[in-house]
């Protein structure tokens, strides 16, 4: 009997309910599942994974003799072109306060870092720290401001013109419900977890603070997330990843098991192991039980199939020597096996004492 990975597993595991929570990926699903039995290490991405994608804005800064509507103006105008889940927040505030966005020219989305466009003539950035220290903006004070909020796990949207910050947007991540819970039934298996995220180390720090993460690897670019996950494997861990934008893409496909939010991106599943189906975090630990678990009923089931083996060979030899012995008797004569019997008798007893 042969049965191909995928199929062994959903003929042995009883728990059939929790796979309609996941389902298989790129690889063969029993390899991911050998995988999942020496993991050692869960990384989770922040935004759209352990937090829900949709922030909201709840502050609006703005530099003095400036109006709260004109920075807003200039933010949503900006984003009205881009598919961030941060651009979408400031989009809605924009609605909120009734906004109107004005038409931009040469809009250019920088990936990990914000974007940048032409507005009224003038050139116009928006993002995060990173990107202005790289544009060598003038903060105007903005980045004192910029770290009060971040220590309330906000991350904050600078909005500069002609090379100067005039604005700043805080947006609040709200975790997911499922998020805590997932995270301390992870450390429970004894299992270590972090974040990766392009977002400011304190934001972050305070996210990791409220799910109860213990590493965090802040302001990583898109790019360079798949070469921390490298980086981690270097150390001799064996690493899952868990994530759900296009930019997790390349470190879902380094990582050992790759974990997708099914809500999330399609190239985030095409590049993964696992899509968990549902929204639902704790779904990750429920995975790796369920490995565990396959793993053992497979170790079972081989190790019946070495037993039934052995006794069939056994079987095998035994009617083979009911066998010979016939065929001696055959061949000699019952007469002459008879004699040999008593004879082989008679030594026997001359032996005994
Ligand atoms: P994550 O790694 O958490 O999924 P991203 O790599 O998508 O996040 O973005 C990292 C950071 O880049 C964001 O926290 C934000 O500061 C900045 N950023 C990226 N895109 C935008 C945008 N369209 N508007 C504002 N900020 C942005
Ligand atoms: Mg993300």
């Amino acid at each position: 009997m042969c049965l191909k990975g995928d199929r062994l597993i959903s003929y042995l595991i009883k728990p059939r309910k929790h796979l309609s929570l996941i389902c298989a990926g790129k690889r063969e699903p029993i390899m991911t599942t050998i995988k999942i039995k020496g993991m050692s290490c869960n990384v989770f991405d922040k935004t759209g994974t352990l937090t829900k994608g949709e922030p909201e804005v709840t502050d609006v800064l703005t530099a003095t003799g400036m109006e709260e509507y004109y920075i807003l103006k200039m933010a949503t105008s900006i984003e009205a072109a881009s598919e961030h889940p941060l651009a979408q927040a400031i989009i809605e505030k924009g609605r909120q306060e009734q906004v109107n966005p004005d038409p931009v020219e040469d809009f250019e989305a920088l990936s990990g870092l914000g974007a940048r466009a032409v507005l009224n003539g003038k050139k116009c950035l928006l993002g995060n720290l990173r990107l202005m220290g790289k544009k060598a903006v003038a903060m105007n004070g903005f980045d004192q401001k910029a770290k009060r909020l971040a220590s309330e796990a906000k991350t904050c949207v600078f909005v500069a013109e002609a090379d100067r910050v005039i604005g700043l947007l805080a947006l609040s991540y709200i975790p997911k419900a499922s998020a805590r819970a997932a995270v301390s039934s992870l450390k429970g298996m004894g299992l270590r977890v972090a974040m990766i995220t392009g977002d400011n180390e304190r934001t972050v720090q305070a996210v990791a603070d409220a799910v109860g993460i213990d590493q965090v690897l802040a302001e990583v670019l898109p790019g360079d997330k798949a070469d921390e996950i490298m980086e981690l494997q270097a150390q001799g861990q064996v690493v899952a990843m868990v994530g759900d934008g296009i930019n997790d893409a390349p470190a879902l496909t380094t990582a050992d098991i790759g974990i997708a939010i099914g809500a999330g991106t399609d190239v985030a599943m095409e590049a993964s192991d696992i899509t968990l189906i549902r929204d639902d975090l704790r779904s990750v630990p429920v995975a790796i039980r369920l490995s565990f678990q396959t793993m053992r009923v497979i170790k079972m089931y081989v190790q019946f199939v070495v037993m039934c083996m052995t006794r069939q060979r056994e079987t095998r030899k035994a009617a083979s020597s009911r066998g010979r012995n016939l065929r001696n008797f055959l061949m000699i004569g019952p007469d002459l096996c008879v004699e040999q019997k008593r004879s082989s008798l008679k030594r026997s007893r001359r032996r005994l004492p």
